[in-house]
């Protein structure tokens, strides 16, 4: 499996990073960015007037775990996001590291590749989740801007669920990790088993870039 699943560059504008499957067995999100992407394309393709600001990369999360259809081999992906921690595996060759380690050290190669460029000021990260139960909800940090995005989601928002655990994405990718400004939320499409958690996730970020990059931040023209 390609890590990155699709990327569809724009103009100047953000890099908005949509993240699937950190957790191997929820794959709606993986179906997800495959749809947008196909309808990215398919917009391309027939609309002249299409007008796409910064770069959408759809990418994978645990790679490994997808493969066995397991929530992580050794370790919660979504847990080992501390900043000591990455610095340190990001010195040690990515090719002797194993499960999530490695999976953690080619997802930063990846973004870096994107950030190096030079062309993009701001990312921002939405990680794609489901559950075992049937709700729908959106988690943001404390980040003014998480909270103004979230509120755009049409979903209900939980704040405050960061405190009580450590090393998720949304702790690691701000500023000072990654080197530009950034910010992150989760969403939570549904069970891991519905069809229709498909849609919700994919909804999501088409939602979150028309309603709220287009139209708010950078105007449509
Ligand atoms: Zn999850």
């Amino acid at each position: 499996m390609e890590r990155v699943v699709c990327s569809f560059e724009g103009g100047k504008g953000p890099l908005f990073v949509v993240s699937a499957a950190m957790h191997g067995n929820e794959t709606s999100g993986i179906a997800a960015l495959k749809e947008t992407c196909e309808i990215l394309n398919h917009e391309k393709k027939t609309n002249p007037d299409l007008k796409f600001r910064g770069t959408f990369a759809g990418i994978l999360g645990n790679i490994q775990a997808i493969n066995k259809n397991v929530r992580y081999i050794e370790n919660d992906l979504n847990r080992m996001w501390e900043s000591d921690f990455v610095y340190d595996i990001l010195k040690e060759d990515v090719n002797k590291q194993m499960n999530e380690v490695k999976e953690m050290h080619e997802i930063i190669i990846t973004l870096r590749n994107y950030v190096i460029t030079g062309k993009y000021n701001k990312l921002y990260l939405l990680d794609l989740h489901t559950t075992s139960s049937d709700g729908i909800f959106v988690i943001c940090t404390e980040d003014k801007e998480s909270k103004q995005i979230a509120g755009h989601l049409h979903a209900p928002l939980v704040r405050g669920l960061l405190k009580g655990i450590s090393g998720t994405t949304l702790h690691y990718f701000n500023k000072n990790n990654l080197g530009i400004e950034a910010t992150a939320l989760a969403f939570e499409g549904g069970h891991h088993e519905d069809p229709l958690s498909v849609k919700k996730n994919g909804c999501r970020h088409i939602q979150l870039y028309e309603k709220y990059w287009l139209h708010r931040r950078y105007g449509r023209s």
